[in-house]
């Protein structure tokens, strides 16, 4: 079975399970996925994004029935997102979860966050919202001690683009000094999509 059926079905799993929590009222058991996505980062880069997030799964659906109806969305240059801002809504996340549980409101943090990434897809490519991602900034970060994470091999590369165009999170960039190109590791989503079209197999999942 290939790694994109296998992906597939991973999702699959994984939001029925978010649905099973959310309408049992027990959604806040989804911080524990959290946490055990920053640990499996630190050996399998974010293959929570890709393989387990319930967002990841909404906003691939929603990208799937976008380019069917050849809609398009606006981008947004990754240099005009500051990693400032990304701190910023960390922090702000914390402080709303702190809020929440200190004075009791009833809000649900977790389906606020969910909300915000479909609302906000519609009008701006679905790579904006993983680099703005609360969870997704924390993995930017922990991965940087992973163990397996994609890769392109330089000597098999021909440089014809093809995996770039494929890349959910515009995470691929061409090499200065050569036609190929090299994967942005904190930013990947180990979602397999580069490796799929690629003609040469010169995209690796390994250590
Ligand atoms: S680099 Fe490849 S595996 Fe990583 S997000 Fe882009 S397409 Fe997916
Ligand atoms: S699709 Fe394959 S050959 Fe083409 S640029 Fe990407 S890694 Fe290189």
């Amino acid at each position: 079975m290939s790694n994109s059926k296998k992906r597939t079905i991973s999702q699959i799993l994984f939001i029925g399970l978010f649905f099973f929590l959310l309408f049992r009222g027990n959604l806040q058991i989804w911080v524990a996925f959290w946490a055990l996505g920053i640990v499996v980062s630190l050996i399998f880069d974010r293959v929570y994004c890709g393989w387990a997030c319930p967002m990841g799964t909404l906003l691939r659906f929603q990208s799937w029935i976008y380019d069917k109806f050849n809609l398009t969305r606006e981008k947004v240059s990754s240099r005009l997102i500051l990693n400032s801002f990304r701190v910023i809504l960390i922090l702000g996340f914390l402080a709303g979860m702190i809020a929440v549980r200190r004075f009791g409101y009833q809000l649900n943090i977790i389906l606020i966050l969910v909300g915000s990434s479909i609302v906000m897809s519609f009008f701006l490519e679905e790579s904006c919202w993983h680099k703005i991602c609360p969870h997704g900034t924390v993995l930017s970060i922990s991965t940087k001690f992973s163990k397996y994470r994609m890769s392109i091999s330089e000597d098999d590369c021909t440089g014809c683009g093809l995996c770039e165009n494929a890349c959910p999170n515009n995470t691929i960039n061409k090499l200065v000094e050569s036609k190929t190109r090299e994967i942005d590791n904190k930013e990947c989503l180990v979602c397999f999509d580069c490796q799929k079209v690629c003609p040469v197999e010169a995209v690796n999942y390994n250590n």
